[in-house]
């Protein structure tokens, strides 16, 4: 990536599991920052050392907002979590932003990493940036991204954002491990959609239309009430909460607070009727869920003689042999059976 953050480490070496412990209820950055390199890592022991670290901690989460932020690139992003951030510190907050890069292990590029992205913020005593890149992750960002909002929040962070760029598969991930999911806008951009799918919009709880200043005020007003007209269409969301639309301009700080105030509203409201825990807990099964899928995925594709078998097949399925479904039930009745013996 590029400029790596304050928060970004440069050391991988491990510490012992009681450092990390200490060292992340302490509120120690450094540590967090090393625990969150730890649940990143793909090497079997980091991801026992991990498993077991989150477990530990575990008893000290919970007790956060976790917001997911998604937008295009250039939506402004980093200016309005910069603006964002600065007003919750300014409350007393901290805050943890855990930006999710989708960087493809192809090209290296990135897109986050490129440019300095929330100077003021991460000078922040009470903030915490954590960039991580999506391509270096097997299965998917969901993984270690739950894990990271775990530490965070044992740390003592109050307000977890995870930021991803509205163009992946990230965005239904992020959806399910979030309590608030917030999809910036811009408005008057020709498209009111503007390539953004249907489905994000569906996801969201509340809509922020960025950089309404200037000659874009008025655009960013008709969009507003365009999008609010566009909500009507959709089905009313499960938590009973009605989807609301804001328009902000991070430049001139208008707009923040009144998202602050709409996610406090938000909480109150699913506190109320009990939908923050409901979602949390299918949240809780879903990971637990695709931890069984990512598991057994690894163990097949990991075992020796499974991966010749997998060769096999795919030069069967080549040369016509055998069809794909089919070739996948033999691998896997040949795993099972080797688990048998
Ligand atoms: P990101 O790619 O979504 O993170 O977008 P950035 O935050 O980097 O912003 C993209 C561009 O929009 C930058 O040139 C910003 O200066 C500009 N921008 C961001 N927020 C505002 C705003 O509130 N008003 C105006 N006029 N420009 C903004």
């Amino acid at each position: 990536m590029g400029s790596p953050t304050r928060d970004t480490p440069q050391s991988t070496s491990r510490l012992s599991f009681d450092a990390f412990v200490k060292g992340i209820l302490a509120r120690d950055r450094t540590v967090l920052s090393r625990a969150i390199t730890l649940v990143e890592s793909q090497l079997p022991s980091d991801r026992q050392l991990a498993e077991q670290l989150v477990d530990e901690i575990l008893p000290h989460t919970g007790k956060s907002i976790r917001i997911g932020i998604t937008g295009i690139p250039g939506v402004g992003k980093s200016t309005f979590i910069e603006a964002f951030g600065k007003h919750l510190t300014a409350l007393g907050k901290r805050l943890a932003v855990l930006a999710i890069d989708p960087s493809s292990q192809k090209t290296k590029g990135s897109i986050l990493g490129d440019k300095t992205r929330m100077n003021d913020l991460s000078k922040d005593d009470n903030a915490f940036i954590r960039p991580t890149s999506a391509g270096e992750s097997l299965g998917g960002v969901a993984n270690y991204t739950r894990e990271a909002i775990l530490l965070c929040e044992a740390a003592g962070f109050d307000v977890i954002i995870v930021e991803t760029v509205g163009v992946g598969q990230s965005e239904s991930q992020v959806r399910n491990m979030v309590d608030f999911f917030l999809l910036l806008m811009l408005g008057g951009a020709g498209d009111e959609l503007q390539g953004i799918k249907k489905g994000i919009m569906e996801m969201a709880d509340g809509i922020v239309i960025t950089k309404a200043d200037g000659d874009n005020l008025k655009r960013s007003t008709q969009a507003q009430s365009d999008f609010k007209h566009a909500l009507h269409l959709f089905q009313p969301p499960e938590s009973g909460w009605t989807t609301k639309v804001l328009i902000s301009s991070a430049i001139e700080h208008r707009g923040i607070d009144e998202t602050w105030s709409m996610i406090e509203d938000f909480r109150s409201f699913t506190l109320r009727n009990g939908f923050l825990e409901s979602q949390r807990d299918d949240q809780n099964k879903t990971w637990f869920h695709s931890s069984i899928n990512n598991l057994l995925r690894s163990e097949i594709f990991n075992h020796k003689s499974i991966q010749q078998k997998i060769k096999e097949m795919e030069q069967k399925i080549e040369s016509g042999e055998i069809h794909p479904g089919a070739a996948a039930r033999l691998v896997v009745n040949d795993f099972l059976n080797l688990m048998a013996s």
